[in-house]
């Protein structure tokens, strides 16, 4: 995610001691992840001719039930594209006000769609259908046309919630009636559907991905590649967000290179997030135990967001980069660590070991 600046400068430390929890966007490719890249027929990309990334496009369009993809820099960008094509300027988009779209886009939805926001307060994230109705304008010429649903599964400002997949089907069914487009943010589904146990089971999937006209996924997050998103959707939509992603310069050429690494990490980095799981839990319970901290939210997946009793969120940060272990502010009195493909059980032992030492 977009971290603000101030948050944490870490101290330069040697590399073996620094335990790197700011971000799941921290990670290196994999040897094994290298030589696909090395490997990957390449082509054109607008010409349609990269190989890579029509295998990788094809490949996230069947995963999801959906007709068509789209592979992009960012996912920024991926929300970016299915934003502008779902809505006109002056519509209106509902999302949750801890959204990605919303708090760390550098106000995109308003300045690439000229749409404006109506922001509900759900639990971490996840709000409710009648939260959502209850906010779907009128169709009176007074009000801002509403024309876009977004969730974002897993929330990561919600500290890595799920989202009940029941409550989505009710929000589809809904957006559905109403003509309004749904839109996932899933630069995180993965974690998502290994926590429900859909991974592995793709019908599952493609019911899942059958709720939404449009899903955003990332390969830069949990999955360990270096860069990429992929937007999916229907054919006529898809068409529309290629305009989009050359309007915003998000045409490439011979970027097979990545999609090879989208493709090696959908084979064999998605499985293991339960380990990341794993391993935020662990330290989700070193912190709840510690006297320190004033709570720590429900860890779900790769995320622990813990608040502390007092507004020093930048000096507690300062004292775990003293003790090797890299973090993100999260607010004034809360912190974020994030696990991912590069921490072995060794070094999230050892980190629960500092924190446990740790004292303010
Ligand atoms: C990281 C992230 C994105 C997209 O980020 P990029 O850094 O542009 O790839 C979108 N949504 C969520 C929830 C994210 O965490």
């Amino acid at each position: 995610m977009a971290s603000s600046s101030s948050d944490s400068q870490l101290q330069p430390r040697p590399a073996d001691l620094l335990v790197d929890l700011r971000s799941d966007t921290v990670t290196a490719p994999t040897a094994a992840m290298r030589d696909a890249m090395n490997a990957a027929p390449v082509g054109d990309d607008v010409f349609g001719e990269d190989e890579s990334i029509n295998a990788l496009q094809d490949r996230c369009a069947a995963l999801t039930g959906h007709e068509a993809a789209l592979f992009c820099p960012s996912g920024t960008m991926t929300n970016q594209i299915a934003i502008q094509v779902h809505t006109r300027p002056g519509d209106e988009v509902i999302c949750d006000r801890l959204s990605h779209i919303y708090n760390y886009e550098g106000g995109g939805i308003a300045r690439n769609s000229g749409a404006s926001v109506r922001l509900l307060h759900g639990d971490r994230g996840r709000y409710r259908l009648e939260d959502m109705v209850a906010n779907v304008n009128p169709a009176d010429s007074h009000y801002a046309r509403t024309s876009l649903v977004a969730v974002e599964d897993t929330c990561n400002k919600g500290g890595g919630a799920v989202w009940d997949v029941q409550e989505l089907e009710r929000l589809s069914a809904e957006c559905r009636k109403r003509g309004l487009g749904f839109h996932l943010d899933g630069a995180r589904v993965w974690n998502a559907w290994v926590q429900r146990g859909e991974w592995g089971h793709p019908e599952r999937l493609r019911a899942y991905g059958q709720l939404f006209d449009s899903m955003s996924l990332c390969l830069s997050k949990g999955l360990g590649c270096p860069v990429g998103s992929v937007l999916v959707g229907s054919k006529e939509f898809i068409a529309e967000a290629h305009r989009s992603r050359k309007v915003l310069g998000g045409g490439m050429r011979q970027a097979g290179v990545l999609a090879a690494a989208g493709l090696h990490a959908l084979d064999h980095h998605v499985a293991r997030l339960e380990q990341d799981h794993r391993h935020a839990s662990l330290l989700g319970e070193v912190l709840e135990a510690h006297p320190n901290i004033a709570g720590v939210d429900p860890v779900e997946t790769n995320i622990v967001i813990f608040t502390l009793p007092r507004d020093n969120s930048a000096d507690v940060v300062q004292a775990f980069a003293q003790m090797g272990i890299a973090c993100f502010a999260f607010g004034p009195d809360k912190i974020r660590l994030v696990t991912h493909l590069d921490m072995t059980p060794e070094t999230i032992h050892e980190a629960c070991t500092r924190i446990q030492r740790w004292r303010a």
